[in-house]
């Protein structure tokens, strides 16, 4: 049984979206933007203007508004990089998604956008040299298990001096290591859920069905 915490109301808990048109009067008690620290909300509008951050978002907002719910994500994610204007793209993937990998690829060449792409098993690092220990790996220790290595895509990624990356697949936790060490900004268009086929809102949805027996 899990530990009862005690747990603030957040914008997880709220059903009227009203910050999305400023409707003030009908913010529910809990309100986050009725409570926003104004000082903090300043900085992080300042920080919009700087260089890559101003360009990150007035090409998602370019993006969004002329291709909402037109384009599927691989669409928009080409869209995005030609719009950005990224000479060279990053494709940082699970390796059991190359066969998608190599589709994205396909796609970047012929629209012209330079791609270099590298696998999270990159270097073939057995699990045990950064001390995983056999109970925590596949094969339970019987066989050669090469690491997922984020760190490592992140590194050849900044070599190539990509100017944006797509992370394609990589595992919960290796996906935050990749970011953590991607100088690049970083951009997703696989998230990794072997049960669903990718698509980890499938138990979200079904929450009240069979899930909540889970
Ligand atoms: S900021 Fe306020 S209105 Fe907006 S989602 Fe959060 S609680 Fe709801």
């Amino acid at each position: 049984m899990a530990e009862k915490i005690r747990q603030c109301l957040t914008c997880a808990d709220c059903s009227v979206k009203s910050c999305m048109h400023k409707q003030e009067d009908k913010y529910p008690q809990f309100c986050l933007t009725a409570k926003v620290d104004k000082e903090l909300l300043a900085e992080a509008k300042e920080l919009y203007f700087e260089d890559v951050n101003q360009n990150l978002a007035q090409t998602a907002a370019e993006v969004e508004s002329q291709f909402y719910g037109k384009y599927t994500r691989v669409q928009e994610t080409v869209e995005f990089i030609k719009r950005y204007g990224a000479k060279k793209v990053g494709i940082a993937t699970c390796v059991g998604l190359l066969n998608e990998a190599g589709v994205f690829a396909k796609i970047l060449k012929k629209h012209g956008i330079e791609y270099y792409a590298v696998g999270c098993k990159i270097g073939a690092v057995e699990k045990s040299e950064i001390g995983i220990p056999p109970e925590n790996t596949l094969t339970k220790g019987e066989q050669y298990e090469s690491m997922c290595n984020p760190i490592m895509q992140a590194k050849i990624l900044n070599e190539k001096k990509t100017d944006l990356n797509v992370m394609m697949g990589l595992c919960v936790g290796h996906d935050a290591l990749f970011i953590r060490y991607a100088e690049a900004p970083t951009t997703v268009l696989v998230v990794k859920d072997r049960v669903t086929g990718h698509n980890p809102c499938v138990p979200l949805w079904t929450y009240n069905g069979l899930y909540s027996k889970i």
